[in-house]
């Protein structure tokens, strides 16, 4: 039995209540046979809980989109309640929900808190960044909508974390955006860089994030922690958070960080299971939690003996990282940020990286030594 099992899963498939200018996921199911798988039947939902439950002591289910909640909250008092009926006294189980926020109402609220879902709120700022990419079917902003949700998750005393995508718009921004969710006390903050659409060349859309302006950002948003980190105030950001801790020994908690791809245990709302959320395509298809042949083991095993397209070479990265001298902290990022140039192969943020690592190992190395109450 794996120690561990987290899974990531699509209950309402690609659809979502907003527009977002960048998503990636509606890139990506575009080029998809079948697009929308439509919302996950009940019983479809009971075979990956049965399923989970068999492979792991602990399960971790993650709920993410499109927009998770349109699955309606009938939908997630089932999978909760039918988890825990379905658990051994000795399994744990957890649950995780990223959400847009526009959904919750109160009674969201009461079952988030009463079933201690870890939430994570997307936020791209403040109102002008947020705005401009992040706006409604009709075409209205939606700042108002969301932040007004992330005060009620305050409080009502649900953890959460607000996540950031650094694109054009919110990069320039950074320092202001940085201060905006320290005011208002969102102190566990994620920032993920944007990504292009699939096939296109990188850089070319009016939210692209390039690499400029992400070596930029982080560098802004490093030196802003920092200051807050060793003046006392807490501060949780992901990504420099991580850092520290590989510094000490640790293993990070996201992918791009571990050196090579893992299995991501992505599963649409028809069953189909996918090996990474930015990989979520036809072509990486690994077979379907439903079918009463295959279980989450079999789908480990896949991934683990690279009996599968995606991890056929899951290490390969800029073909610079065998002799960089940061790759025991960067270790390549993303395989989307990758892509083949002159017969080899270049991470499209390295010069960022290297930029960002050179001007704050010494910063990160004295954190990593410091004793942190
Ligand atoms: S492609 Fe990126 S997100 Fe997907 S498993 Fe690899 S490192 Fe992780
Ligand atoms: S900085 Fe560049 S070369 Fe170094 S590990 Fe990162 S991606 Fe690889």
């Amino acid at each position: 039995m794996m120690r561990e099992l987290q899974l990531l899963i699509k209950p309402a498939s690609c659809a979502c209540d907003m527009a977002c200018r960048y998503c990636f996921y509606k890139d990506e199911a575009a080029g998809r046979a079948v697009s929308d798988r439509g919302k996950m039947r009940k019983e479809t939902m009971r075979i990956v809980i049965d399923k989970a439950l068999a492979a792991a002591q602990t399960c971790v289910f993650g709920f993410q989109g499109g927009e998770p909640t349109l699955a309606g909250l009938p939908f997630f008092q089932d999978v909760v309640a039918y988890a825990q009926e379905r658990k051994s006294p000795g399994q744990e189980v957890a649950f995780t929900l990223q959400t847009n926020g526009l959904g919750l109402d109160e009674a969201w609220f009461r079952f988030l808190k009463e079933n201690r879902f870890l939430v994570g709120l997307s936020l791209d700022g403040v109102r002008r960044s947020h705005d401009g990419n992040r706006p409604d079917h009709r075409g209205e902003g939606t700042f108002s909508r969301v932040f007004g949700a992330a005060q009620r998750l305050q409080e009502a005393g649900i953890p959460f974390h607000v996540l950031c995508v650094l694109n054009a718009q919110t990069a320039p921004r950074i320092g202001a955006i940085y201060r905006f969710f320290g005011r208002k006390g969102f102190l566990h903050q994620q920032y993920i860089p944007c990504l292009d659409p699939l096939e296109e060349r990188r850089g070319e859309e009016p939210f692209s994030l390039t690499p400029q302006m992400y070596g930029e950002a982080l560098q802004e948003l490093f030196d802003l922690w920092f200051a807050d980190v060793t003046a006392g105030r807490p501060v949780y950001l992901r990504q420099f958070e991580n850092y520290v801790a590989m510094l000490r020994g640790g293993r990070p908690e996201a992918c791009s960080m571990y050196g090579k791809c893992s299995m991501q245990n992505v599963i649409e709302s028809d069953g189909t299971v996918y090996p990474c959320d930015f990989y979520a395509l036809d072509a990486y298809e690994m077979g379907n939690i439903c079918d009463p042949e295959v279980d989450f083991e079999t789908f480990w095993k896949l991934a683990e003996e690279g009996g599968h397209p995606f991890f056929r070479e899951p290490a390969r990265r800029d073909d610079r990282c065998g002799s960089c001298r940061w790759y025991p902290l960067c270790r390549g990022g993303c395989r989307r940020d990758c892509f083949a140039q002159d017969g080899g192969q270049k991470n499209y943020y390295c010069e960022a990286y290297q930029q960002f690592f050179a001007r704050s190992i010494g910063r990160l190395e004295m954190l990593a030594g410091r004793v942190r109450g």
